[in-house]
């Protein structure tokens, strides 16, 4: 039998529809089907001639959970050879969506306060892997009369340590003919990678970026960040700059607020000064704590809303995050450990 073509093989796709003789715009509604209205696979296919011949997904849903206080879903998908990464759904009730996609299988960046870090790395994610993320998402949604408005790499892995298989997915998403998502609802999210950021910046500069700052004190960014002793502030203030300077939007900084770490006045007066003479968007987020890091505690309500009020008197745009998903394991990863070593019984 003949291998099966993904998808999102555009050149294995084109060959394909050479050898059989398909009409372009049966291909062309075989994309707008799955990418742009999200039907199920069999209605999709049912329109397609090759369909035997054609692979729609290259991850398959292991498990799902949802909260039962708001509206997060976890999905914990398994890779061919049976590796189990994480996408979260987060459901405004405004009624936008999110997704927050993975980009790779564990992380190399080995952050003190993240889950996905303490796995270490397995491997990258292709980019129909990251896409397949999107569809099966979109797909879900569509049956609740849903849609991903916001694609936000904040889920598993360094996207940036990814990069090429990352500008792969970007361009598939952004495609015309493929899921034609507007790149100014997309956000990478990074721990600071500066020679990266400035080439993605440069290649797609309506997608916005975000630095996962954390400190501006070098010493505790590096306690916390151990690539921070390879990516400097100094670097990174100078990164930011230049970003704003090559697509004229702001920078999202995304701050954790750990107790005793980085949450005094004189942290918010020095981040005030870090951020000087930029354009950002300060996230400020609450702590998941994580089993392997017993050692670090979140900040208390009342002083996240202290540190926001003194960035925000000086002008700053803040906005302090709510956690959603707490219940079900929403610190990226966690999810996917306690999976591993404890596997349903039931699959969903
Ligand atoms: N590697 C990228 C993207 C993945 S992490 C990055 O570092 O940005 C996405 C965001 O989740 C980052 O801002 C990260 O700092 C944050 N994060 C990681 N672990 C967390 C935890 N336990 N609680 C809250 N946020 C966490």
């Amino acid at each position: 039998m003949s291998r099966r073509i993904g998808v999102f093989d555009r050149s294995g796709i084109e060959s394909l529809r050479k050898e059989l003789r398909i009409d372009p715009h049966s291909v062309r509604q075989l994309r707008n089907d799955l990418f742009k209205h999200f039907l199920s696979d069999e209605d999709a296919l049912s329109r397609f001639s090759a369909a035997d011949r054609v692979a729609v997904h290259s991850l398959e849903m292991y498990h799902r959970r949802d909260s039962m206080f708001d509206g997060a879903t976890k999905l914990l998908l398994k890779t061919a050879a049976g590796m189990l990464i994480e996408s979260v759904i987060l459901r405004v009730a405004s009624g936008r969506t999110t997704l927050c996609v993975s980009s790779q299988i564990g992380c190399a960046a080995a952050c003190d306060f993240c889950a996905t870090g303490k796995m270490g790395i397995a491997r990258n994610l292709a980019a129909a892997e990251i896409l397949d993320q999107l569809l099966i998402a979109g797909q879900l949604l569509r049956t609740e009369k849903r849609s991903v408005r916001n694609v936000v790499f904040m889920g598993m892995g360094e996207p940036f340590h990814n990069e090429e298989n990352l500008y792969q997915s970007l361009e598939s998403l952004i495609s015309q003919d493929l899921f034609h998502h507007s790149p100014t609802k997309v956000l990478i999210s990074t721990v600071g990678i500066a020679d990266a950021m400035i080439r993605c910046a440069k290649r797609f500069p309506k997608v916005n970026l975000a630095l996962s700052l954390h400190s501006v004190r070098q010493d505790v960014r590096e306690q916390l960040i151990p690539l921070a002793r390879l990516y400097r502030l100094k670097q990174l203030r100078e990164t930011v700059i230049e970003i704003n300077a090559l697509t004229g939007s702001p920078v999202m900084i995304e701050y954790l607020m750990l107790a005793g770490r980085n949450d005094s006045e004189t942290d918010a007066r020095e981040l005030i000064e870090w951020v000087s003479g930029m354009s950002v968007h300060v996230n400020l987020i609450p702590y998941n704590p994580i089993d392997e890091s017993p050692h670090l505690h979140g900040s208390d309500r009342p002083t996240r809303e202290a540190f926001a009020s003194r960035l925000k008197n000086e002008g700053i745009k803040t906005t302090l995050r709510y956690s959603l998903g707490h219940d079900i394991a929403a610190a990226c990863g966690q999810l996917v450990r306690h999976e591993n070593r404890h596997p349903p019984t039931v699959i969903q």
